[in-house]
């Protein structure tokens, strides 16, 4: 294998679109990937079965930022090529990844098997990556060389959500390069607001809201308080389409406080996805990464995920018993763009109705059943029948797990003084340019939206 003496990266994915993030850093003998994502969307299923833009097993060893698929969904296709080498997350990142690979298993085996073709990848795969994978604390450093070497630090997006900063080269002529992963939202309830670091000299940042920001933490809680009043007045269910991993948590802690402050009746409110159930109890299980509002909400012994008329409804017969639960009721059902899952059976029997609220709370990524429904279209095609749209929809964003354009400009600026280079990956082309012509025209910085399969030397 070539070496490489100046280090490279090369972005294999996640560039000029939001999923299937994957980058390759090369430095000397050393090859080291930082994320393994699916492309999402219907359009993707060429890109995923595509081979790699390397060997697998010419990888050493792979970083994973957190456990949305779009950043891990491919990880047991690369162990199916041949990367052997070993994988490093948080404890928590890694916990989720069981469950979230174990359920894409499920629907890639099912998917497949509708179509007719093999599924990208099998158990003995997910079971194979598993046994490579070690876990790192925020703060640990990973040291692959004398010249090159990794530290973990919190990303604020998920639990367990990672960025990755490296030191590469020799004492006196070294460079930090970050890769940030997702962002966190500098509002989010439950995680930890981070510190943007300074004295970066190459930055990967995200860029899913690169163009946009969002409503502050005080307009959000008071729309959302709102549409919950008027949902319940207007009789309806209130439908919540969620992404199972951080935000459905985000709500149900909201609901919590809502009901136990009397500021909305105590009605039924369903989580009706099993994989929501399953990431809700490991957020549970985990009193110390949170911010220091809900860690002392735990301390003082409060259930902050859980509230009296909030049902989980694991099993597919209870799913199917909800709709003949009295309204007005809230339904919270995965997935968050409506692109499978049990939300999709709940939006074909509620969008026709004009009593019911849709509440769409994130990202929506064009051509998703949520995408259409967020656009104001009127009639939408679930599986082969013509469902008619009379429901209310109602859009807030400042729930995402996502840093806004204002602050990931803040977070690029807070190294202008050292940085070389800024690549902006993971977001739509609008939203990436734009960051990058932002950062560049007010900051002075260099900044590019890079090519997909292009390498680029650091120094
Ligand atoms: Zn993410």
């Amino acid at each position: 294998m070539q070496e490489t003496n100046s280090p490279r990266l090369t972005f294999h994915g996640g560039v000029g679109e939001v999923t299937g993030a994957n980058f390759l850093l090369e430095y000397r003998h050393l090859r080291v990937l930082i994320d393994c994502g699916l492309f999402q969307g219907a359009e993707n299923e060429r890109q995923n079965r595509a081979p790699f833009g390397y060997d697998p097993a010419s990888i050493d060893c792979l970083l994973v930022t957190h456990a949305h698929l779009d950043h891990i969904g491919r990880i047991p296709k690369l162990v199916r090529e041949g990367f052997r080498g070993v994988i490093y997350s948080t404890a928590e990142t890694k916990k989720i990844s069981e469950i979230m690979l174990a359920d894409a298993l499920h629907l890639l085996v099912t998917g497949a098997e509708k179509v007719g073709v093999y599924p990208l990848y099998g158990e003995s795969d997910v079971a194979k990556t598993f046994a490579l994978w070690k876990t790192v604390s925020y703060g640990a450093k990973i040291s692959f060389s004398k010249d090159l070497e990794v530290a973990v630090r919190d990303a604020g997006h998920v639990l367990g959500s990672s960025m990755f900063e490296f030191v590469v080269g020799r004492r006196g002529e070294t460079m930090r390069v970050l890769f940030t992963g997702d962002l966190g939202n500098t509002n989010s309830t439950l995680q930890n607001k981070i510190a943007p670091p300074g004295g970066i000299h190459y930055l990967v940042i995200e860029s899913v809201y690169g163009d946009r920001n969002h409503e502050s933490r005080e307009e959000r809680e008071e729309k959302f308080l709102t549409v919950v009043r008027e949902a319940i007045e207007r009789g309806g269910t209130l439908l919540i389409p969620a992404f199972s991993l951080e935000r459905t948590q985000t709500i149900l802690h909201k609901l919590n406080h809502l009901v136990e402050e009397k500021q909305i009746p105590s009605i039924p409110v369903f989580l009706d996805s099993p994989l929501a159930i399953k990431i809700t109890r490991i957020y549970e299980s985990i009193s110390s990464l949170y911010s220091a509002e809900i860690r002392q909400e735990m301390a003082a012994g409060d259930d902050v995920f859980r509230f009296p008329k909030l049902k989980e409804t694991a099993r597919v017969a209870e799913s199917q018993n909800i709709i003949s639960v009295p309204n007005p009721k809230i339904i919270i059902a995965g997935s968050g763009m409506s692109t499978g899952g049990r939300v999709v059976e709940h939006e074909k029997h509620l969008l026709p109705d004009p009593k019911t609220t849709v509440l769409l709370l994130g990202y929506q990524a064009p051509g998703t059943l949520g995408r259409r429904i967020q656009d104001g279209v009127r009639e939408v095609k679930i599986d082969d029948a013509i469902v008619r749209v009379r429901a209310r929809v109602e859009i807030i964003e400042g729930y995402s797990a996502h840093m806004d354009s204002e602050h990931l400009i803040e977070f690029a600026e807070s190294s202008k003084g050292t940085l070389r280079k800024v690549f902006v990956v993971m977001g739509e082309p609008k939203s990436s340019f734009f960051l990058a012509q932002r950062v560049r025209d007010y900051s002075g910085i260099s900044a590019t939206v890079p090519e997909r399969g292009r390498s680029y030397p650091l120094f």
